[in-house]
């Protein structure tokens, strides 16, 4: 489709003001993603603890007092993202806050206990270790990247702290010093990765804002370039475009009609009831011209008081009587706002192929003329 084609149609409903782009859109959007990731991570997260009790029972320490908790919590955090979205970001903060400290908790039971009683050391990779990588990454939901970079580092550096205090007082000391620098260097570099792909995202998602409202800018630049900022209107340079645009298809044998109105006796108005009432009238008959054309048609005021219609479609008796329907209700209609009623004087024509716009325009306005001088509020119609 051509591009002028779009713009037809042109009317005040249509402006876009404000270059801010549905910031609030972008987070629900956000926001709905978050809940369904959530709601993954808790789905897993519910089955991987069944799963656990079933296979190590009751015998595993860590299993014994972190599992009924979890499933509990598990629980009522699926409530709270189903059925109390608003607070779905708060309570996932206390959430993995509280998570993290049992974790914590458990994995200082576990390093001291003796191997015979839990799994020790043994237990530091896969489960502790993946229940931390689990909180980091849940923490860049659930925060913003910087806050979750801090978070990150902290149940870094708290896991670490708890895997020290284990190796200053558990039982055999010095033998895990190498698991626990591994563990620590596994952390910080999870913690990284996870930061950069964050920042990464974050800054795509920016970009994407900021393209979106450069498309929507421009769109309302194109508009204001085009309208006529009293009546809402399209101003002269867009029926320029439109008439060329549609010379084009008349080559191809279409009818495209050109009506030109030009309200009687305007100035009167303006001294007799001020300029406000004359822009007002003058907004009225867009308004009517607007009720009276089709989506496909374009209305545009080129001056003070004269407006132009382009009717692609229409042959020449057609837009007469279309000029002649809008000429008989015009009086009524504007009295009805202003309190005066005003005729016009209408020239209506159709489009040659391939004719300039100046040139047409020019024709228009002369049989507009002639209406005038036969005595106004009329309609003077010809092919040439
Ligand atoms: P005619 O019947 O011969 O067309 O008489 P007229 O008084 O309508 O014609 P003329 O061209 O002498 O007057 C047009 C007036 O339109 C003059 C000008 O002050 C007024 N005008 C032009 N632009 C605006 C506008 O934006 N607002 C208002 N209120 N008046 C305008
Ligand atoms: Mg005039
Ligand atoms: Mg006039």
């Amino acid at each position: 489709m051509h591009w002028l084609s779009r713009l037809r149609g042109i009317g005040p409903e249509r402006t876009h003001t404000g270059a801010d782009i549905d910031e609030r859109a972008f987070s629900e959007q956000n926001m709905r993603l978050i809940r369904r990731v959530l709601l993954v991570c808790l789905a897993i997260g519910g089955a991987s603890i069944v799963a656990e009790m079933i296979a190590l029972g009751t015998h595993d320490t860590y299993i014994r007092y972190s599992s009924p908790f979890l499933l509990v919590v598990v629980g009522m955090f699926t409530w709270v993202i189903l059925r109390r979205p608003r607070v779905v970001i708060l309570f996932s903060r206390a959430f993995l806050a509280a998570l993290v400290v049992t974790w914590l908790v458990v994995m200082d039971q576990r390093l001291l206990a003796p191997p015979e009683v839990d799994q020790g050391w043994n237990a530091l990779f896969p489960q502790t270790f993946m229940g931390f990588v689990l909180f980091a990454v849940i923490g860049y939901l659930v925060y913003p990247t910087r806050v979750a970079l801090l978070h990150a580092l902290a149940v870094t550096g708290g896991s670490v702290v708890v895997g020290l205090i284990a190796l200053h007082t558990g039982p055999d000391r010095d033998a895990h010093v190498a698991d626990l620098l591994r563990f620590g260097v596994y952390m910080l570099v999870l913690t990284g990765m996870v930061y950069v792909l964050s920042r990464a995202k974050e800054r795509a998602a920016r970009a994407f804002r900021s393209a979106a409202n450069a498309t929507i800018e421009a769109a309302a630049m194109r508009e204001m370039a085009y309208r006529d900022p009293l009546t809402g209107a399209a101003n002269r340079r867009r029926l320029l475009d439109e008439l060329a645009y549609q010379a084009v298809a008349t080559a191809s044998g279409a009818h495209v009609a050109v009506v030109y109105l030009d309200v009687d006796h305007f100035k009167r108005i303006n001294d007799e009831r001020g300029h406000l009432v004359g822009d007002e009238v003058l907004c009225m008959v867009a308004t009517v011209l607007q009720l009276h054309v089709r989506e496909s048609d374009l209305v545009a005021r080129i001056g003070g008081e004269e407006f132009v219609v382009v009717a692609p479609g229409l042959s020449l008796a057609e837009a007469t009587a279309l000029a002649d329907r809008i000429r008989s209700v015009l009086p009524t209609a504007v009295a009805a706002v202003a309190g005066s009623a005003v005729t016009a004087s209408f020239g209506v024509t159709v489009l040659r192929p391939g004719e300039d716009p100046d040139e047409v325009l020019g024709r228009v306005d002369a049989l507009m003329y002639r209406a005038k001088r036969a005595g106004r509020d009329r309609v003077v119609s010809a092919v040439d």
